[in-house]
């Protein structure tokens, strides 16, 4: 290979903010950054296409976090640290908490149809959730982020991030389709990749091995991204583990619904 053909294999981009992983935490911190500052140049860096990728690739039924009338952010804390038996990070959750309604409220004036009860009001599923009708969820989250002015890179797989002396200042990643090294120089890189799939061995080996509820495509690289680059790794003691029935893969809470 000459030079000139190992140059068109190596694209160079830059912005203020890089968001490795275009799912629903990443888009969103797109969305926000763009509205906070529309000055801030972002880049969104997706495997797959922000459109259906991630966890909420075939949309939802609840929105699972809710503080629904007669609770507050404090009482939504006490709950998740009675949930996950006392291995939280409060502050993390409390901050959370208070952003869930307007957020909520956001999404719906993007278009989300919420379901509503005669009153007009938030139709709750339980103490901490309300029912939606959330199909569409993603494509309408990925747009709004296209439309706020986030730059998508789709199909380009983050490896690693890009440290210089002990700072992060941007990341590499690979173009699954188009086989091109992607080097993106950002002041802030924000890694939003979902979970890690398939941490434990499946009860259905061999060709089940994949048939699980949390995307498979979700591997934990964003978890090994900042291991590697010496962040400091919060919130790992408690591991959800969801229950499942045998032989159907969906969200046991809907199917006893
Ligand atoms: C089947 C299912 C049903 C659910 N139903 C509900 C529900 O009804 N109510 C509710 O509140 N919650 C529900 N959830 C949970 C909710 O959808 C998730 O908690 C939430 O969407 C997670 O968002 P995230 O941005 O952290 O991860 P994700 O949305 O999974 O986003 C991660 C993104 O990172 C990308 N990515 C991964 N690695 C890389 C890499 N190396 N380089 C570039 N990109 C990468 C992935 O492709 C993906 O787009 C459900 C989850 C599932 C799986």
């Amino acid at each position: 290979m000459n030079k000139n053909e190992n140059d068109k294999k190596v694209e160079f981009q830059e912005a203020d903010i890089l968001i490795i992983g275009g799912g629903t935490a990443g888009c969103l911190a797109g969305i926000e950054a763009r509205e906070k500052n529309p000055g801030l140049s972002v880049i969104i860096m997706e495997k797959a296409h922000i459109d259906r990728s991630g966890c909420l690739a075939a949309g939802m039924n609840a929105i699972n976090a809710y503080i629904n009338p007669g609770e507050t952010p404090e009482s939504f804390v006490k709950y998740v640290r009675y949930d996950a038996m006392g291995l939280v990070r409060e502050d993390l959750i409390k901050s959370a908490a208070e952003e869930i309604n307007s957020v909520v409220k956001k999404v719906e004036s993007w278009g989300l149809p919420v379901k509503k009860n005669k009153d007009g009001e938030y139709s709750p599923r339980g103490r901490w959730n309300i029912q939606i009708n959330g199909e569409s969820l993603k494509p309408i989250i990925a747009e709004k982020a296209r439309s706020a002015g986030a730059k998508v890179l789709n199909r380009v797989a983050a490896t690693n991030l890009i440290i210089k002396n002990g700072k992060v200042i941007g990341a590499f990643g690979l173009g699954v389709r188009d086989m091109k090294l992607y080097v993106i120089k950002a002041r802030a890189v924000i890694v939003c990749t979902g979970g890690a799939s398939g941490i434990y061995k499946p009860n259905n080996d061999g060709s089940a091995h994949h048939k699980m509820w949390y995307p498979p495509f979700n591997t934990g690289t964003g978890y090994a991204m900042g291991i590697r680059a010496g962040a400091e790794m919060t919130s790992f003691e408690m591991r959800f583990i969801a229950l499942r029935t045998k032989d159907v893969i969906s969200p046991t809470g809907t199917l006893a619904l």
